[in-house]
């Protein structure tokens, strides 16, 4: 496996760089699944894509290189290119999450203890939550009132908005909790994040609190109980960076799995008339189990493809079986990059590597693959063969050695199908902490690749 740095010119480089800068530029903005849907919207939208509903509203035909997209529910983004041939034949997919372990806020959040205002929470997805604390946190969300309206709130981005955090004991004191196992060291009840000290003239009781939700009334026009009908997330404040001193990597908040989402909706931004129909989709709720409306466990993917074969020529339940069956995916996820602090966790001709291009993990899941799609080998020589013909740097990789753990990825949701799905994806120092670190070849060598599959599988 050679280094992909290597293969690059100087101008290639500053292609690599121009990308790269997008991507810092993409999670410093979009930090929650609503975000990226509605970036990804004005991505997609600059690049001649349509909402499906228009078609769907007006019966307008959909014709081979037309550009839809489906917006669900504000959290899941489908794209589609339609293709030279019918829609049975199959189309080539790409997945990725746009959900990110955070700390959400509670239905009823707020609290005051001796003058200091707090907000309950609740995390999402697997953390360590001792790398939460004593760091600065933004609040970035929607508030739905009872009127129908929704309020968008992010504070804590601008270089001029306050920030809010969450404390943790002084070292002085600490003797009793450096004891602890790490799991135990910041208790997941404990996570209470701190949003004020003024108290409100004139107020007996509460006054901190009061002031607070004074202020947000002012700002927000919302009330205590609007936040029974919020989505708040807890995030890390502050722009993604420019990481190590030769800046070839980048440190930033919910890379996984938003390195894999960036690159695969920009590679369908490089798709003009496809042979086959090309789709990308991102969905939300992958760090709890791809459950609910949202996650991809849903009908959404599914009911958007009956709709688009309808626009297409006519619906039949046979139509989209094999739709779906005919159909390729690389379902990205991000994979646990080598880690030189922590060697023991690896196996090293399995382990996936910084520079070393687009990841693929034949299989995932834990101890005997438990949980795992595990990709045909038929199907993943044929990856090996369009990506070498084009150039692409690629490695394979299994998260770790063989029982130190595992994870899962949607790979097995769509694979239910029948049809083709290999993971893949970018790797990933530090994952699911605060900042994460993504290798830029590795980035941008995942866009290449994934424009290579489109095109050619
Ligand atoms: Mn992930
Ligand atoms: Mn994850």
């Amino acid at each position: 496996m050679e280094n992909a740095w290597k293969k690059y010119n100087k101008k290639e480089r500053k292609d690599l760089f121009n990308f790269t800068e997008g991507y810092r530029k993409f999670i410093s903005d979009c930090k929650t699944e609503r975000e990226c849907v509605r970036r990804g919207i004005e991505i997609a939208e600059a690049h001649g894509f349509k909402n499906v509903n228009d078609y769907i509203d007006s019966g307008r035909k959909l014709n081979p290189g037309d550009k839809v997209y489906l917006n669900n529910m504000g959290k899941d983004l489908a794209l589609f290119i339609i293709g030279k041939q019918p829609m049975e034949k199959g189309m080539n997919i790409l997945g990725a999450h746009i959900d990110s372990p955070r700390i959400d806020i509670k239905q009823n959040p707020f609290y005051e203890d001796h003058d200091i205002a707090l907000l309950d929470t609740h995390y999402y997805g697997g953390i360590k939550s001792y790398q939460w604390v004593t760091i600065p946190l933004a609040l970035h969300g929607v508030v739905c009132k009872k009127d129908g309206s929704v309020v968008n709130v992010v504070i804590g981005e601008n270089p001029k908005d306050p920030v809010v955090g969450i404390s943790d004991l002084l070292i002085h004191l600490a003797g009793k909790q450096m004891q602890k196992k790490a799991y135990e060291v910041i208790e997941g009840e404990d996570l209470n994040v701190t949003v004020g000290s003024i108290p409100l003239e004139g107020e007996e009781k509460d006054a901190v609190k009061a002031n607070i939700l004074k202020l947000l009334k002012k700002k927000y026009d919302i009330e205590e109980a609007d936040f029974l009908s919020a989505e708040i997330e807890v995030v890390p404040a502050g722009e993604a960076r420019d990481y190590g001193l030769d800046a070839s990597m980048v440190m930033g908040y919910g890379q996984d799995d938003r390195v894999c989402a960036y690159t695969s909706l920009m590679a369908m931004m490089e798709i003009e008339n496809p042979e086959k129909t090309v789709s990308c989709m991102l969905v939300d709720k992958e760090e709890v189990g791809s459950i609910g409306a949202t996650g991809m466990q849903s009908y959404f993917y599914e009911n958007v493809v009956a709709e688009l074969i309808e626009l297409t020529g006519g619906y039949s339940d046979l139509k989209m079986r094999r739709c779906l069956a005919n159909s390729c995916m690389l379902s990205s996820d991000v994979s646990a990059a080598y880690d030189p602090n922590y060697p023991q966790v690896n196996e090293m001709k399995n382990t996936c590597f910084f520079g070393h291009g687009i990841t693929i993990n034949k299989y995932v899941g834990s101890r005997g693959k438990g949980g795992s799609n595990d990709a045909n080998p038929e199907y993943i020589a044929r990856i090996r063969k369009i990506w070498d013909d084009n150039k692409i740097s690629w490695q394979t990789a299994e998260i770790g050695r063989v029982n130190e753990g595992g994870g899962g990825t949607i790979a097995y949701i769509m694979a239910k199908y029948n049809m083709q799905v290999i993971d893949s994806g970018v790797g990933v120092q530090n994952m699911h902490a605060p900042w994460e670190v993504t290798s830029k070849v590795d980035v941008f060598e995942a866009k290449n690749a994934y424009v290579v599959f489109c095109k050619e599988m």
